[in-house]
């Protein structure tokens, strides 16, 4: 398969260019960067620190999508809006990492898997995947005596609060108490709050250093409280996921798709 990466000069655009260039059946086809970036006209290779490639990054998507088979997208909402718009009209497979995006941007990501195969994850990490599915299962079994929290922590350079895994975490919770997240998300508390809805899902954001990514969902009781922590200590097990799905996706019909469909979960 002919791999293009958008965002490549990014921190997981970087990841995921050194992924691809030590996978066997992908081949690097491009990569490109934000319109006027720096790294513009570069060689890829160079700029990811593996070495000259002879691929100097572009600032064109248009010509990309021309030339692969799958595009891996971790950069921003309205970058990634445009590279799903791309890869329904060349009919090639999108792999979306990014986060922060709102409901209607999601919903045009929908739209664009009518016509190519979109496979779109928070966290495309294989442990977050396992992590997701047990919540949705626990939460099933335990009625609203048990408060769910979750809890995460980033690095200082994240922008979105709470992370898009945070919230993918709250939504497995809620369908398996078959609610809707947002009719029982507390994302914040400050000052006098009052005692704790029955049925809420709080969240709580921390942010510092270089945390790659903690999350943990608790389920707390009177007398107990049940856990589930997945830590990523080094960004690559993202990367090898969203490669892990470039490969399942081969051949796949238009869908959108998610890590849940890629592990068959
Ligand atoms: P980053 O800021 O280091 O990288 C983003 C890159 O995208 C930058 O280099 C930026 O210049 C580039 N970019 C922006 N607009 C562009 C455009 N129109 N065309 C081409 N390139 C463009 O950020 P990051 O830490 O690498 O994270 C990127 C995204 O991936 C964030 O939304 C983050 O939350 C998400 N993320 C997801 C996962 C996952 O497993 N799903 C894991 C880590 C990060």
């Amino acid at each position: 398969m002919r791999i293009g990466i958008v965002g490549c000069a990014g921190r997981m655009g970087q990841m995921l260019v050194r992924e691809v260039l030590q996978t066997p059946g992908l081949e690097l086809a491009g990569g490109t960067e934000r319109h006027g970036g720096e790294s513009i006209g570069r060689d890829i290779g160079e700029v990811v620190g593996f070495g000259k490639i002879g691929i100097p990054i572009s600032e064109d998507p248009k010509a990309l999508f021309a030339m692969v088979d799958g595009v891996i997208d971790f950069t921003a909402p309205p970058a990634t809006l445009e590279h799903a718009r791309l890869a329904a009209e060349k009919r090639a497979v999108l792999v979306v990492g990014t986060t922060g995006m709102k409901p209607e941007q999601t919903a045009k990501v929908a739209e664009a898997a009518r016509k190519a195969p979109i496979i779109m994850a928070p966290n495309m990490s294989v442990g977050v995947t396992l992590a997701m599915a047990i919540t949705e299962q626990v939460a099933r079994v335990l009625d609203e005596s048990y408060d769910i929290e979750i809890v995460e922590m980033h690095h200082r350079h994240k922008v979105d609060a709470p992370s898009g895994t945070a919230l993918g975490l709250g939504r497995a919770a809620a369908k398996g108490r078959g609610v809707e997240l947002d009719e029982v998300a507390l994302r914040t508390r400050d000052g006098h709050t009052g005692a704790r809805p029955r049925g809420d899902i709080g969240f709580a954001v921390l942010r510092g250093g270089d945390v790659v990514g903690d999350h943990t969902v608790m389920f707390a009781a009177d007398g107990e409280r049940f856990e589930i922590t997945h830590k990523a200590s080094s960004r690559q097990v993202f990367a090898k996921g969203a490669v892990r799905a470039m490969l399942w996706a081969k051949g796949k019909p238009p869908g959108l798709y998610s890590m849940k469909d890629v592990l068959g979960l």
